[in-house]
């Protein structure tokens, strides 16, 4: 297990990066989000509402400024007065009067009513009386009042199936300015709701208009914006006040306002002045940034995947580059042993128990005979295999709880835990008779070998120092004694 402060380091280096990511990968994702969004609020504020209106507005003007024009030509023509003034006379005069006004535009209907009579004319023949309380007459007596010349006004249309139409009521007054009658022409409005549908539909926005007192005049089949019907005014509507002001209608150009359920909605507004009208286009915000909403978490939700993946790959990456060099640090690379470091540590433990224990410690020094040689003879290569394979002798000669290590070149340490001398002796020649049998294998070689020993027992108030020392004194008899054998350290000549 590594120290807590590898761990430690190595938590704090990933959660750093984590840290460092996710700020990075947010502040990027938010930066690219909220751009797209003024982007987007932009384009809807500055180009597609402005362009929605402008094209309502051209069709509008097809639709309904002609009808104006020919309107105010019929009150002013001498025609249309002089038989008012003769008497009303002959009704065919007028019918075909206003026949031809109207010629081939079916969605026309053209009207004069007298003040005079109260008779509703129309191309088909006289229509009805208008009456002063009947609802469908208010429009004539409201012109009749009226200072300015004319009204447009959005109403049914009885001489045609009651359908919605738009009536341009202008008033027709004598030479001496008396008012004699309304004339005009009702159109149908269908073509208008039409068109006003197609835009709701196709691009999720609501087109709407108003007089200039704020009443709805015209919107889609389905309504305008959040339910908002035809003779409604915009002022009735809770949240549209913050952005009237107290005006009856928004001022011209683009406004931004929240619904009754909280919802951002884009409004552009438009006077229409050939009509007295304002048209509006509202369209709500988060349709409109819906994909880029999408992209912002879809965005982020890869940033953490590649944020989790970078960051486990990398928690791998240190945790095995440590465990390597944990590795390195304790075990001799060649032997897989421990090294002489890892082996003072564990040395120094044995001793300091060693004085609980009834039984000895004992060191076994463990040197290669004429290694040298064979390095010379069969190649450095061969006396690395060897040494390999020497430590598997020692490995297999060993129990578990003694202790191995590489001392340097072909030398090894033993100690033996719990051993008794007798004992350690029948270890160590063990080790000397293995050796001895054991057919070292390289390249398809046979190599033989031989080992001598050296052995030394802790006594009391001894050293690492003092043990190792002995032993490798009993190493040098062995050596001299011709080598392959195992010699004790015995208490006669301690101070070899
Ligand atoms: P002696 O019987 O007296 O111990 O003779 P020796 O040749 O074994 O002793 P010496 O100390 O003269 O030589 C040891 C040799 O071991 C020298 C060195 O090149 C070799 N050696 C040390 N470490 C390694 C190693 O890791 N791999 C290989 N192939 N050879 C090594
Ligand atoms: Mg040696
Ligand atoms: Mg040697």
């Amino acid at each position: 297990m590594p120290p807590p402060s590898v761990l430690f380091s190595r938590r704090s280096l990933i959660l750093a990066l984590l840290l460092l990511l996710a700020c990075g990968f947010l502040a990027t994702s938010l930066i690219s989000y909220f751009s797209s969004r003024s982007a987007i609020r932009d384009g809807i504020l500055n180009t597609e509402l402005p362009l929605t209106s402008d094209n309502v507005y051209s069709e509008i003007q097809k639709d309904l400024i002609r009808p104006v024009l020919i309107s105010s030509m019929m009150a002013q023509d001498i025609f249309l007065r002089d038989w008012v003034l003769a008497g009303e006379r002959d009704t065919q005069q007028i019918t075909r009067y206003l026949d031809e006004v109207m010629g081939r535009q079916e969605t026309f209907t053209a009207f004069f009513v007298s003040d005079r009579t109260r008779t509703y004319y129309q191309a088909k023949g006289k229509l009805k009386q208008v009456e002063p309380h009947e609802w469908r007459d208010e429009w004539f007596f409201r012109l009749r009042e009226l200072n300015t010349p004319y009204e447009i006004n959005v109403d049914l249309d009885m001489a045609n199936q009651d359908k919605l139409a738009v009536f341009i009521n202008y008033r027709v007054v004598d030479y001496q300015q008396r008012f004699l009658g309304a004339t005009g022409v009702g159109l149908s409005v269908e073509a208008v709701v039409r068109l006003i549908d197609e835009y709701q539909r196709r691009y999720h926005r609501t087109v709407y208009f108003t007089d200039t007192q704020g009443k709805v005049l015209l919107t889609g089949s389905k309504g305008g914006p959040q339910g908002v019907r035809v003779g409604e005014r915009l002022a009735d509507r809770e949240h549209l006040r913050e952005l009237l002001a107290d005006r009856p209608t928004p001022s011209e150009g683009s406004h931004e306002y929240r619904d009754s359920e909280g919802r951002s909605h884009f409004l552009n507004a438009r006077a229409i002045p050939e009509l007295d009208w304002m048209l509006l286009v509202d369209k709500r915000e988060d349709g409109a940034l819906d994909r880029v909403r999408q992209s912002l978490y879809l965005n982020l939700a890869i940033c953490a995947m590649i944020t989790l993946v970078v960051l486990s790959l990398l928690n791998a990456m240190i945790k095995r580059h440590q465990d390597n060099t944990e590795a390195l640090a304790t075990l001799d690379s060649l032997t897989g042993l421990p090294n002489r470091r890892s082996f003072d540590l564990l040395a120094g433990q044995a001793l300091h128990e060693a004085p609980r224990s009834t039984a000895a410690l004992v060191a076994l020094l463990i040197d290669l005979d004429h290694f040298k040689s064979l390095n010379d003879t069969h190649g450095h290569l061969a006396g690395d295999e060897v040494l390999r394979q020497f430590a598997e002798v020692l490995r297999g000669s060993l129990r578990q709880s003694d202790i191995l290590c590489r001392w340097g070149g072909e030398e090894f340490i033993v100690l033996l835990r719990e051993a008794d001398a007798q004992g350690a002796l029948e270890v160590a020649e063990k080790i000397r008779r293995r050796t001895e049998q054991k057919v070292f294998n390289f390249d398809g070689r046979a190599l033989r070998l031989t080992t001598s020993i050296g052995l030394s027992t802790l006594r009391s108030g001894d050293t690492l120092d003092g043990l190792l020392t002995r032993a490798d004194h009993a190493l040098y008899r062995a050596k001299q004694g011709g080598r392959n054998r195992v010699c004790a350290q015995t208490p006669g000549n301690d101070h070899d």
